[in-house]
């Protein structure tokens, strides 16, 4: 008999076991078991095409009718088409650039097509079908004859390993299966009514109707959500018994100086989130704040007051920022807010006054040492820098508070190495511009607390979208830059942006995977910037910025375009986060589809940061029908962000989602998604807070306990760590 350890050499032999180790890297009973079917297909019928519908999520089990690939128009690149039928009725279904595929997808054989039913042409299709062709000749319906009765599961598979063979080995395992033990307490199972995991497990594979492999799925997803949310639970626990020093706002010090001397009001929802964070500041154990705000929401002002609050108290406060060009804004926009409130040690500065410095790794040795000065004497109370912030020559008086700018860029290690420069466990607050949904935010960042800006400051102007098509209306790129020219003409200002530094570089092309295709054609700020130079942007003073440039360089470059010396800034996407040129109205974006949807919305958010309307315009040569074009049509259609994060959340795998690359077998996240799963998420917070309140160590759970120390080793989880 097995267990969920038992190898599986021992149950499928050694030739199946090997198949199964180099293609999934599944060495156990339990790595199979946790193979889930994707989905259901009802054995031995084909598909009655004739009743999908536009937007259905399908499995179908067809023949290949015809097929042909054609070269698309006016640029690289080919569409393979493949009509499948069941007799009656056709579906086509279309491939970007695979016309490899024709060796797969012949006339007349069967195969399962799964996919979401489109319309294209007023034609039903299925872009990008996953699919499993069944091999001519081979005795399927035999093969599986034994297995899963009525509903057949669709494993993900790969050549090697079809999905029936899948099903196959898995007939073996499940009948070997000795008892399971079950980790979840069954107080919590059966609160919700869920199967015993080994019930659970057999129903999936081997469903007796729909309706209970539903319920089992449920279970196992539950089980992620809440062996997540236990492990988040248990280190929300450890970090509220850290002793850290309180940091609470003093009154008549700097704060209340600077409260003073603003020029604006702060919004309601600033206020609110100062509030909040006061509070936080105020606690003896340490603040895990995660501040998440559309771009231009006032972000950088409240973060600025809980670092006030700290200098008040006698502390430090330091800034990480993902950038040099960002760290060089930052301490440009805090020396403007705080006006005269930053000349500390300056004759004549105010009696509540600090420092603000910078410390970066281009800096010169001279401006280094006085830094690292300011930083050691904790004359300089706020200390802003990029990475070069956790060297080990850096040293604070008196490190209070952590602030970090745009947190997607920074990893565990890194904050961590900050943290250990500060006596006491530092306060922490995180700010993104990339809003995230609260089940997100609840199953990367648990041990968060999250404050959300949601409303623009006064005065900020909407931005207008529009998709450019390349391929359909080529003269519309012309429009584009004569709407740069007009806008240059009103005195203001513009960015072009690029996905690559030059013809033959790729580091900004991250977008490959969508299309597999070549990047040679996209747009290059070093080729882009002097042909339009000398073509239709003749006479405007343009000029280049990327990664590649020095930082001297790139800094005297964005002061350049922040004084109006420059018309139009010709970059990659260094701009994407916190630049803020308020006379910058109009953005194009090169190539727009080559960039994540978050992405763009961010990019475009540094435009109509003025008094004047912005507007962005996304060239591309997407087709119309492509999931490039409908994301990018997706973005011109709103500025909401939150909705705009759950259709990048949507587009994206989980694994991408949680930032852990790994997504190998042996992750624990197989069933849970973080949009789709949000009550199921929020159920299981509960029950694992409930069950931590009664029993702070599990120590009445021997097996829950077994399983959390997998979890904890399993490395693709040390998204965990983020907070
Ligand atoms: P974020 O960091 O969230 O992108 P910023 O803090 O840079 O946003 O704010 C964007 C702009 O709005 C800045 O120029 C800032 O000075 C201004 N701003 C912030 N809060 C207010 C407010 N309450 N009223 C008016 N302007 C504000
Ligand atoms: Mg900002």
């Amino acid at each position: 008999m097995a267990d969920l350890e038992t190898r599986l050499t021992n149950v499928v032999g050694d030739r199946t076991a090997k198949v199964l180790s180099t293609t999934f890297d599944m060495k156990e009973v339990g790595d199979l078991l946790r193979h889930y079917p994707r989905r259901y297909v009802v054995r031995g019928e084909l598909t009655d095409i004739s009743t999908l519908q536009e937007g259905d999520e399908v499995t179908i089990l067809a023949q290949v009718h015809s097929a042909s690939n054609r070269r698309l128009q006016g640029r690289k690149g080919s569409i393979f088409e493949v009509i499948v039928t069941d007799g009656s009725a056709k579906l086509s279904l279309t491939f970007f650039n695979q016309a490899w595929r024709e060796k797969e997808l012949r006339v007349g054989r069967q195969g399962l097509f799964a996919g979401k039913v489109g319309l294209f042409n007023g034609k039903r299709q299925l872009a990008h079908p996953d699919y499993e062709m069944i091999p001519d000749g081979s005795d399927v319906d035999s093969a599986v004859e034994d297995f899963a009765g009525k509903y057949l599961p669709v494993y993900p598979a790969s050549s090697k390993l079809p999905s029936w063979k899948i099903a196959q080995c898995m007939e073996l395992v499940i009948d070997s299966l000795d008892e399971l033990q079950d980790f979840l307490p069954e107080k919590i199972r059966e609160k919700h009514s869920y199967p015993t995991l080994q019930q659970a497990l057999i129903q999936l594979h081997k469903p007796m109707d729909l309706d209970s492999a539903e319920l089992s799925r449920e279970r196992l997803t539950f089980d992620e959500a809440f062996l997540l949310q236990l492990l988040l639970v248990l280190r929300r626990n450890e970090l509220r018994k850290l002793h850290t020093q309180s940091r609470a706002p003093k009154p008549g010090g700097i704060l209340d100086a600077f409260d003073a001397s603003l020029p604006f009001q702060l919004t309601g929802g600033q206020i609110e989130v100062c509030k909040e964070i006061e509070s936080d500041l105020a606690q003896s154990h340490p603040m895990h704040r995660l501040l998440q705000g559309e771009v231009g929401s006032g972000k950088t002002i409240v973060a600025l007051r809980a670092m006030l609050s700290v200098i008040d108290s006698g502390g430090q406060a330091a800034l990480l920022a993902p950038t040099e060009v960002l760290a060089a804004q930052h301490i440009r926009t805090f020396e403007k807010l705080l006006g005269t409130l930053g000349h500390g040690g300056m004759l004549g500065a105010p009696e509540h006054s600090t420092q603000v410095t910078l410390i970066t790794g281009s800096q010169s040795a001279a401006a280094r040492k006085e830094a690292l000065a300011l930083a050691a004497s904790g004359d300089a109370g706020i200390v802003i820098g990029t990475h070069a912030l956790l060297g080990e020559k850096v040293e604070f008086k008196d490190l209070g508070l952590i602030v970090v700018d745009e947190q997607h860029r920074f990893g565990v290690e890194q904050r961590d190495a900050l943290k250990e420069k500060a006596e006491k466990p530092p306060h922490l607050l995180v700010m993104t511009a990339t809003p995230i949904p609260r089940t997100v935010a609840m199953t990367v960042f648990g041990d968060l607390d999250v404050s959300t800006l949601r409303e623009l400051p006064l005065g900020r102007q909407p931005i207008t979208t529009h998709v450019v098509p390349v391929l359909e209306k080529p003269a519309f790129v012309e429009r584009a830059w004569s709407r740069i020219k007009e806008e240059v003409a009103m005195g203001h200002q513009a960015y072009i942006v690029a996905p690559r530094i030059s013809a033959t570089s790729n580091e900004d092309a991250d977008m490959d995977f969508l299309f597999g295709e070549t990047t040679s054609d996209l747009a290059s700020v070093e080729e882009l910037a002097p042909k339009l130079h000398g073509g239709p942007l003749a006479g405007l003073r343009v000029a280049m910025l990327h990664g590649r440039m020095g930082t001297d360089d790139k800094d005297s470059t964005m002061k350049a375009f922040a004084a109006g010396e420059i018309d139009v800034l010709v970059s990659t996407t260094v701009i994407e986060v916190g630049v803020d040129v308020a006379n910058a109205t109009v953005m194009v974006i090169m190539d727009a589809d080559r960039f994540g949807v978050s992405q763009l919305h961010q990019l475009r958010g540094r435009v109509g940061r003025g008094t004047s309307p912005g507007l962005c315009l996304l060239v591309s040569s997407a087709p119309i029908e492509s999931p490039a074009r409908m994301r990018l049509e997706a973005v011109a259609s709103t500025l909401d962000g939150f909705e705009l994060s759950r259709i990048d959340l949507d587009q994206r795998r989980e694994g991408d989602v949680l930032g852990s690359n790994q997504s190998g077998t042996r992750s624990h996240l197989r069933l849970l998604r973080v949009l789709r799963d949000e009550d199921l998420i929020e159920s299981a917070r509960n029950d694992a807070s409930e069950l931590v309140d009664t029993d702070s160590d599990l120590s009445a759970y021997p097996l829950l306990q077994a399983e959390l120390k997998v979890l904890q080793a399993d490395e693709a989880v040390d998204y965990l760590d983020k907070g």
